[in-house]
């Protein structure tokens, strides 16, 4: 049974608050620098802001595109990869990183995920392969990095290329590697709820290579090296001067914003009843994009922290392989299944305090126990 709320009701908790803050001055002034310049979409304010979003994802290139989707594809598109060819994906993510590979005519093959960090498992993964899989596609889930050496060894053995969707782990590292620096990119999404979101869509790649990064330039703008001539079949991904300007002005904030998840997910690792955790492994180099828990009777648990005005998410209710999409692909993911069975995402943004992280534990943990109760 949900408890009554109490007489003097606490104050809602949202899931994510999008307002802008300390960053909305200089916001403003980024958007107005660009309505000033009477130029709109891939200019100056892109340039920089490539050149600045490399740096401090410690990449040597970033090229800026329309959003994260098109930036896994595209990195696909620069490896060759089409028709015929199968891509690993993980049985556990945004439904997004499978359709950037049906996006390129190849077809995605689902690989189960690690049972305690719900990452793509190397050991399914190196199953998977077959004399069709031409590239791994990781996923940094949760804002928690992938096994990045085992899974560059799979790579590595079947001659498979390796690209990263970062779209949930910005400023994330693997034993200090920087995500997208290991394999032939990394993707990322600069989706409002992002941790570094823009006022629209948005995304990028980060690459070591020049001719990658060169390619997906082409690719971004119609397959144009020069204006008007179409070297081949591109799409139009471009990012457009005032989604780069606004992410320039909040750029400089993403190291304090990171910091202030990771201080946020340990309140709740300390808080929280363990059993909520999953044994969920960290990694120091984790941006805690979302905070998931484990529960059994998850509708239970949701609607009694409803009931006190906390709101709660679930990323994601069905695993790749059972999205009425994917229904012809192959691969067979148990834990993925079980886990879009029983994982639900605590509120978590730079801008919560640790009071309200601490009462959110509290009443997960009456929760917890009111769900465990036989109804
Ligand atoms: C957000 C997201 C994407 C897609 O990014 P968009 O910018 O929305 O296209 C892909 N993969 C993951 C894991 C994401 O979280």
């Amino acid at each position: 049974m949900v408890p009554p709320v109490p007489p003097s009701a606490p104050t809602p908790v949202p899931f994510v608050d999008l307002h802008l803050t300390d960053d909305l001055d200089d916001v403003r002034q980024a958007i107005e620098r660009v309505v000033a310049s009477g130029w709109f979409v891939l200019g100056p304010e892109v340039e920089a802001f490539e050149a600045e979003f490399a740096a401090a994802s410690g990449a040597p290139y970033a090229v800026g595109v329309a959003n994260g989707t098109d930036a896994i594809s595209l990195l696909l598109r620069a490896a060759d990869i089409g028709p015929g060819d199968e891509v690993l994906v993980p049985g556990l993510t945004a439904a997004f990183t499978a359709l950037a590979v049906t996006m390129t005519g190849a077809t995605p093959v689902f690989v189960d995920v690690d049972a305690e960090r719900l990452t793509m498992d190397p050991a399914r993964a190196a199953e998977a392969v077959t004399s069709r899989t031409r590239a791994i596609v990781p996923v940094h889930l949760y804002g928690r990095v992938a096994d990045m050496t085992p899974l560059q060894s799979v790579a590595e053995r079947h001659g498979l290329v390796l690209i990263e969707d970062c779209c949930q782990a910005h400023l994330a590292r693997y034993e200090g590697q920087p995500v997208g620096t290991t394999g032939l990119g990394g993707a990322f999404s600069f989706y409002p709820t992002k941790n570094l979101g823009a006022l629209g869509d948005g995304g990028a790649i980060v690459t070591a290579s020049r001719t990658v990064a060169d390619r997906i330039r082409r690719l971004r703008n119609g397959g144009q090296a020069v204006r008007n001539t179409h070297e081949e079949a591109g799409i139009n991904s471009r990012l457009d001067e005032l989604q780069a300007a606004i992410l320039r002005a909040r750029l400089p904030r993403l190291e304090e914003w990171t910091a202030r998840r990771r201080a946020l997910a340990a309140v709740y690792r300390t808080h929280l009843p363990a059993g909520v955790l999953g044994g969920a492994r960290e990694r120091a180099g984790d941006v805690h994009h979302l905070f998931p828990i484990r529960v059994p009777r998850r509708h239970v648990v949701q609607a009694h922290l409803a009931a006190q005005d906390i709101q709660t998410l679930v990323h994601y209710p069905v695993a790749m392989p059972d999205q009425p999409a994917f229904r012809s692909a192959r691969g067979s993911c148990p834990v993925a299944r079980r886990a879009a069975g029983d994982v639900l995402s605590l509120p978590l943004h730079p801008y919560l305090s640790d009071a309200v992280a601490m009462r959110v534990c509290s009443v997960v943990a009456g929760a917890v126990a009111v769900a465990g109760e036989p109804t």
